[in-house]
């Protein structure tokens, strides 16, 4: 009878107190299922996107993005609140008007890419020279697109993993750079979406050299363009009036301080920055609240993991900035970054982790696959080979990687665009996302596992 008293009082501890009187497995239980109750991050993405709204790095809108982080922070009782200003060039756009001036004339529905370079103020006038990969554009011959604008009309697949982005982004990324070497004028590319929708979306255009005019067409107007030019000659008109700036960015971290190993740290995040368009609910609204609401479900129990969580909130994505930023002022304490990992890729369904490699073995981590099955999330056992950008340079130093995979069918359809808005944010879907996150936290912040030595 004492004995049953006892696991009596143990029982109710643990559902009171659940870090004092729980195996890290149970505490993790416990988070989960808290966190499928827990309005908090979807108060995060409502207030980001509806009261910042959206918010590109070096804007007046950032700095409110940086202001409101800290005080959210702040609010929500996160120790060691840090804002770490780092030196962007900052993009902004202007006037964008495309039209077909023969064979026929109408208009065409385009975003400006950022980075890109600005047309002369009257705009740039050329013969469309249509390409179906960015492997067909870099087959091009020098010279061979002097005086045109190359397009390059490729379809998205639409997949649950990033399979399909991957086939088609560096088109957006390196296609006006690789055109420019060929002599184009300008570049167009068809909108890095699985919609077909008559709008654009918007991303960043990379250049090592010298930069050309580049934008987003929409998906039919793409397609338009490839069916006419495959008859005869096409010529476009564009007017993309952008500006570049020398501008300042800010990271924004918070910690939850470990309790006996306060210096070795696990690192999660999201952007704060978005693009120009929509309301950046989605890219990156949702991982600042998933990465915020996890750390703080943790913070909130009544014992702290041995090791410190740190919330890191990036101030330049789109633009890839902060990744090096990051990097560089973060390089001494790397080695003591137990493991890192960005939510940035939407919160549909989170239906799988891919860990460090050697992690799915580790003693430490045997729980995870248990408490993460009733929220139909799968532990994978290949080892985790990116996370988002931000901590990409950390992971080239060395620091391992988690990679949270979300469900990405219908991510793309909204992504850069104007529909990139909160209503697209599901909340039973986003806390299921927030508790996968903060149960595995647990069990690797309260573990010692050296992530390093398994591999
Ligand atoms: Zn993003």
């Amino acid at each position: 009878m004492i004995r049953a008293a006892a696991l009596a009082l143990i029982a109710s501890a643990v559902l009171i107190m659940p870090a004092l009187a729980a195996t890290p497995a149970e505490t993790a239980a416990a988070l989960r299922d808290k966190a499928l109750h827990d309005p908090l991050a979807h108060e995060l993405v409502t207030s980001l996107a509806s009261e910042v709204g959206a918010r590109p790095a070096g804007s007046a809108a950032a700095a409110r993005a940086r202001d409101w982080a800290v005080a959210q922070l702040t609010r929500l009782g996160f120790r060691n609140v840090r804002v770490e200003p780092f030196e962007i060039t900052s993009w902004t756009r202007g006037r964008e008007e495309a039209e077909i001036t023969a064979p026929e004339r109408r208009r065409l529905t385009i975003l400006g890419l950022g980075g890109a370079a600005p047309t002369p103020p009257g705009g740039i006038e050329g013969e469309i020279a249509v390409f179906h990969s960015f492997a067909e554009l870099t087959a091009a011959p020098a010279g061979s697109l002097t005086g045109k604008i190359a397009l390059i009309d490729q379809a998205m697949p639409r997949t649950r993993d990033a399979a399909g982005y991957s086939a088609v982004s560096r088109g957006r990324m390196r296609g006006a750079q690789e055109a420019g070497k060929r002599g184009a004028v300008a570049f167009l590319v068809r909108s890095t979406t699985t919609s077909s929708d008559p709008i654009a979306h918007t991303g960043a255009a990379h250049f090592d050299g010298a930069r050309i005019p580049a934008a987003a067409v929409a998906p039919p107007d793409a397609e338009r363009l490839a069916a006419l030019a495959a008859q005869g000659a096409v010529r476009v008109r564009l007017v993309l009036d952008s500006a570049e700036a020398p501008a300042t960015a800010w990271t924004v971290s918070g910690e939850v301080t470990g309790a006996e190993r306060p210096d070795e740290i696990v690192a999660i995040g999201g952007h704060l920055d978005s693009w120009d368009v929509g309301q950046g609910a989605i890219d990156d609204g949702v991982g600042v609240g998933i990465s915020m609401s996890a750390a703080h479900l943790i913070g909130q129990l009544p014992i702290r993991p041995r090791r410190t969580i740190r919330v890191v909130l990036f101030g330049a994505e789109e633009m890839d900035f902060s990744r090096k930023a990051y990097a560089a002022a973060h390089a001494a304490e790397a080695p003591r970054m137990v493991v890192v990992s960005e939510a940035d890729a939407g919160s549909d369904h989170l239906y799988a982790i891919a860990l460090p490699r050697g992690g799915a073995a580790a003693p430490q981590l045997q729980p995870l696959a248990a408490v993460l099955e009733p929220l139909k999330v799968a532990v994978l056992t290949d080892p985790a080979r990116e996370t988002g950008a931000d901590f990409a340079s950390l992971q080239q130093q060395g620091v391992p990687v988690i990679d949270f995979k979300t469900d990405l069918s219908r991510y793309f359809d909204w992504h850069h665009s104007a529909l990139d808005t909160l209503d697209k944010v599901d909340p039973a879907a986003l806390n299921q996302n927030v508790a996968a996150w903060a149960a595995t936290l647990w069990l690797i912040a309260d573990s010692d596992i050296d992530f390093r030595a398994l591999r």
